[in-house]
């Protein structure tokens, strides 16, 4: 099998903020997930509008710059055979009010914007969000 990818992950300030990351990870790895790299950061307004950037015609835009830019984050590159898609659905949806059970943002999420994690929604945008956060 030779579609082992890779896709960012995201903790994201609601869940640094109440200390959930250990147990986020350890739903990832459970999944069977291997988390190849991790760092905690707190990333300016600047970062997160320039990361956000596909939304930036959201009337949501600058709301989510700010909650992004607004505490400590943990990003992730997270490895296995379908990564990406797999993530999406650990994840649930975007609401998570709508997420199904079981999913992380159904299990942690607070409300839309506050929803826990965020995960890259294409193999494309998995290159482009690791090496955002990981090239140096
Ligand atoms: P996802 O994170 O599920 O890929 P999107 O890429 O559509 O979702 O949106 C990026 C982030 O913007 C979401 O995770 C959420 O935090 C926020 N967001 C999306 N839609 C809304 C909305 N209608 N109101 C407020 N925030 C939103
Ligand atoms: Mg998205």
């Amino acid at each position: 099998m030779s579609n082992i990818e890779q896709t960012l992950s995201i903790i994201k300030p609601d869940a640094v903020e109440r200390d959930l990351q250990d147990q986020i990870k350890s739903e990832f790895l459970k999944k069977g997930f291997e988390i190849i790299k991790e760092k905690k950061i707190h990333i300016s307004k600047e970062e997160a509008e320039k990361f956000y950037k596909v939304h930036e015609t959201k009337p949501f835009y600058n709301d989510l710059c700010n909650y992004l830019s607004s505490g400590p984050i943990v990003v992730m590159a997270l490895q296995k055979r379908n990564a990406v898609i797999d993530n999406r659905n650990l994840m649930g949806a975007t609401n998570p009010k709508d997420a199904d059970e079981g999913t992380l943002r159904k299990k942690y999420g607070i409300s839309i914007d506050k929803n826990s994690v965020h995960g890259s929604d294409s193999i494309e945008n998995a290159k482009i969000e690791l090496d955002f956060f990981f090239k140096d």
